[in-house]
């Protein structure tokens, strides 16, 4: 596959304003060095615990923030680099669709004005058409005509989901990241949501970015997966390998500690309890090394550097050789 996007280093750091009776200010490195690419209609996923920086990456690749340092390219294009133009175009070629469909819909316009209104901004549909444009849309995402008449309180949270993805796809997009796309809604509701857009990625060939922490959608949905752990990545490759055979202890932990683990690999390991630890404060050495039942004296002082570990694999762990 064409390579669609790539990520290079990339880093962001948020200050932030913290502590009681005198506030302090701290500085939260919530994307390190992230690197990753994604190929013209493929799925990459995205996991880690809340917390991690996979929202984050997310919304530095499409400018909703800025990056303090890397490289997104989209084709030809730096993003981080682009100009106000540049970037009016590329949001037409990169979506995205939230977790909460809701946060991302006026809740006074008209599910038909707020498609339409995006088709009208970047003129892919005029005055006359735009209705036409818009129902093809709603037909394609599974809803009927008559949601354009409708105001997104109407719907339930799967349809509103749909209505999410129909704006993603207004655009024609090649490239939409899905950031939890699935999470907020029942299981069963999930899994129609889930078969929605698998049928657009193979249709419109679309490539996604998935962002979530439920490993069993990642491996149904995606070809290769990025492990993050506070804001790094720790494991990196094919979905059948990491997932079969995950070389970091922390992707060993996300695997058991999975709503559907395999049974024959539900092996139970010392994980140590307790919540990630903060970004703020992140352990030295090895993040991870807290909660590793393999930490030795090295992974409490030295960061592990990302090493190759099979084809288009790489991990962050001392337990392999450089
Ligand atoms: Fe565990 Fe050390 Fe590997 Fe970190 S580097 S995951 S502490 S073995
Ligand atoms: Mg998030």
């Amino acid at each position: 596959n064409k390579t669609l996007l790539q990520v290079r280093d990339l880093s962001k750091t948020f200050l932030s304003r913290k502590g009681w009776p005198v506030p302090k200010t701290v500085a939260v490195r919530a994307v390190d060095g992230v690197s990753f690419e994604v190929g013209q209609g493929e799925a990459l996923g995205v996991v880690g615990e809340s917390g991690c920086g996979k929202s984050t990456v997310a919304r530095l690749a499409l400018r909703l923030i800025e990056a303090d340092g890397g490289s997104v390219r989209f084709g030809d294009t730096e993003v981080l680099g682009a100009s106000k133009a540049d970037l009016r175009r590329l949001r037409r070629r990169m979506q995205i669709v939230f977790q909460d469909p809701a946060s991302a819909l006026d809740p006074r316009q008209r599910v038909g004005e707020a498609l339409g209104e995006a088709l009208r901004v970047h003129g892919l549909a005029n005055r006359r058409d735009v209705r036409t444009v818009v129902e093809r849309l709603l037909d394609e995402v599974g809803l009927p005509k008559v949601a354009a008449d409708r105001f997104p309180h109407e719907f339930s949270g799967g349809q509103r989901q749909r209505i999410g993805i129909a704006r993603a796809l207004a655009l024609g997009p090649d490239l939409v990241f899905a950031d939890e796309p699935v999470s907020a809604l029942d299981v069963s509701v999930q899994a129609q949501i889930l078969v929605l857009l698998e049928r657009l990625k193979a249709e419109r060939n679309l490539a996604f970015v998935f962002i979530s922490h439920d490993l069993g959608v990642v491996r149904h949905f995606c070809r290769k997966v990025v492990v993050l752990y506070l804001g790094r990545v720790v494991e990196q490759g094919p979905v059948p390998d990491i997932f079969d055979t995950p070389l970091h202890p922390y992707t060993q932990l996300l695997k058991v500690s999975s709503p559907n683990p395999d049974p024959d690999t539900a092996v139970h390991m010392a994980f140590q309890e307790g919540e990630p630890p903060s970004p703020v404060n992140p352990p030295k050495g090895c993040h991870f090394h807290p909660r590793c039942p393999h930490a030795m004296d090295v992974c409490r002082s030295v960061y592990p550097s990302l090493r190759k570990a099979g084809d288009g694999r790489v991990v962050a762990c001392h337990l392999y050789p450089e």
